[in-house]
């Protein structure tokens, strides 16, 4: 284990959390209504999710088992806020099924489920790619299952801590080998990133006053100064 990418990687959480504090994204448990969430989310803004989950909830479409009866056209009708709605409709039918079909709609028999058993079967539904798959993992199970999105793909290149390769497990690989298997710290960590991401790191970096600044060669070199966050000496991560 890299000790080096640990710190940093511990670091820049830190400096996150002392400036954001808790992000509160933590759910509670097994959720299906988070697995939908998950799924809508793809390519579209948080706020319509959130009124395409209210259209199922009034519909009472947020069991497994509803998406399964519900017609797929009045199910697409039920997401339109969020886009893509009848891809998506298809996409929840899919994970419906699979949960009925493999856990008898049982989600906490599902959280039980070995986390790399469970990413493989997730892997393999219609609609379900990597960081769909990590988002139910971790928010919807509660299992230590690092999400990679295009705020974190940003930020760790700014950083310095891209990886060699571009790929998602690239870029989930360091978190996954060398931060704890804690659920709680990969949920805070990636909600922290997005904030960052979305108030600050944002396309056009706002350097001036970030908390990662005295960290980060990419703001250093905008403002002019030095950045002292330890380089990697792992293989998987190369310095920008
Ligand atoms: S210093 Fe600039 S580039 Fe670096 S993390 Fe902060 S906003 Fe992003």
């Amino acid at each position: 284990m890299s000790d080096g990418l640990r710190e940093s990687l511990m670091a820049v959480y830190e400096r996150m959390l002392s400036r954001y504090g808790p992000q509160g994204w933590w759910p509670g448990g097994p959720g299906f209504e988070m697995m939908v969430g998950a799924v809508l989310t793809q390519a579209a803004s948080w706020a319509n999710v959130e009124s395409a989950l209210a259209n199922l909830r009034s519909a009472g479409a947020l069991t497994p088992r509803a998406i399964r009866a519900i017609p797929q056209d009045e199910l697409a009708r039920l997401v339109h806020p969020s886009g893509y709605y009848n891809a998506k409709a298809r996409k929840l039918k899919a994970l419906a099924e699979y949960i009925g079909e493999r856990f008898d709609d049982d989600l906490d028999a599902m959280a039980h489920e070995d986390v790399d058993t469970l990413r493989n079967d997730l892997l393999g539904v219609y609609g379900i790619g990597e960081e769909t798959a990590d988002d139910i993992l971790l928010y919807a199970m509660g299992k230590p299952s690092f999400v990679v999105d295009a705020y974190t793909r940003r930020l760790f290149w700014r950083l310095g801590l891209a990886p060699a390769k571009g790929s998602y497990a690239g870029y989930r690989a360091p978190f996954m080998q060398h931060l704890p298997k804690d659920p709680r710290l990969f949920g805070e960590y990636h909600a922290l990133v997005v904030r960052h991401g979305k108030e600050v790191c944002k396309k056009e970096p706002v350097c001036e006053g970030c908390c990662l600044l005295e960290v980060c060669p990419t703001g250093q070199d905008r403002t002019g100064g030095s950045a002292s966050l330890a380089s990697s000496d792992s293989e998987e991560v190369k310095p920008v």
